[in-house]
């Protein structure tokens, strides 16, 4: 099975669109979204709409759980928030509805998916480092992990009980008994100072992932970012990727 798992649209209706025509051309069957649908940009119900319709399996992110009110926005940076709560006011009954149904795991096919960590997927982990990578792949027993919610892409494998180990490579084939740990980047919000959308491409058969990266019209986002008043900061930085 060919896979597209993506990850934290951050309602960003340009760079998903961006994103699924660029999965149509790998041969993509299969459409796995890993959540934070919603949040930083403005494009909110679109996207919510746009995923749906263009998702087989799709997971609950924090930002679309403080969106829907599950939980409050407290821990959110400022610009977050401002847009978090700008975001409860615009969502539809609808994508709300939507957003309610979502669960926060899924696993198939020997891989798990997940939006922030394994562990304790309902508490918005951050896995920034390989000490944090060791203890995700404590709490998942298939060969491949798929994460978002940092905004990073990156692959992480791990041998039987060695030190897991960063991979250079955008696309890896795991070896043996070897497992990976494979955050997807961001759709709409990319912070590894490179602007484009991010996306895995995941062929279960052939256990391969590859990233990759997909330009997409910056400057049309941040138009429509700049027509409801969105802090600078936030318009500004999706044109450095970080
Ligand atoms: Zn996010």
């Amino acid at each position: 099975m060919i896979y597209g798992v993506f990850s934290d649209i951050h309602a960003n209706e340009t760079a998903l669109i961006a994103v699924l025509s660029s999965m149509q051309k790998f041969g993509v069957e299969r459409r796995v979204c890993l959540g934070d649908l919603v949040g930083y940009g403005v494009d909110v119900n679109e996207c919510v709409s746009l995923t749906k319709d263009n998702s087989d399996v799709c997971l609950v992110g924090n930002h679309d759980s403080v969106a829907i009110r599950w939980e409050s926005s407290a821990g959110f940076n400022p610009y977050a928030k401002k847009v978090i709560e700008w975001t409860q006011e615009v969502i539809s009954e609808e994508s709300a509805t939507y957003i309610k149904s979502l669960p926060y795991m899924f696993e198939e096919n020997d891989a798990c998916f997940v939006h922030a960590s394994p562990m304790s997927p309902a508490d918005w982990i951050y896995v920034t480092d390989l000490e944090d990578a060791l203890d995700a792949f404590d709490h998942f027993s298939d060969s491949f992990c798929f994460v978002g919610h940092t905004h990073t892409p990156i692959i992480v494998a791990m041998k039987d009980l060695a030190i897991p180990k960063v991979i250079e490579e955008k696309k890896y084939r795991i070896e043996g008994s070897e497992r990976l740990l494979v955050n997807v980047g961001s759709v709409g919000q990319p912070r590894d100072r490179d602007p484009r959308a991010s996306w895995c491409l995941f062929d279960s058969v052939e256990k391969t992932v590859e990233i990759i990266r997909v330009e997409y019209n910056i400057a049309e986002t941040q138009r429509r970012m700049r027509e409801v008043g969105s802090p600078d900061f936030l318009v500004e930085r999706l044109g450095v990727g970080r």
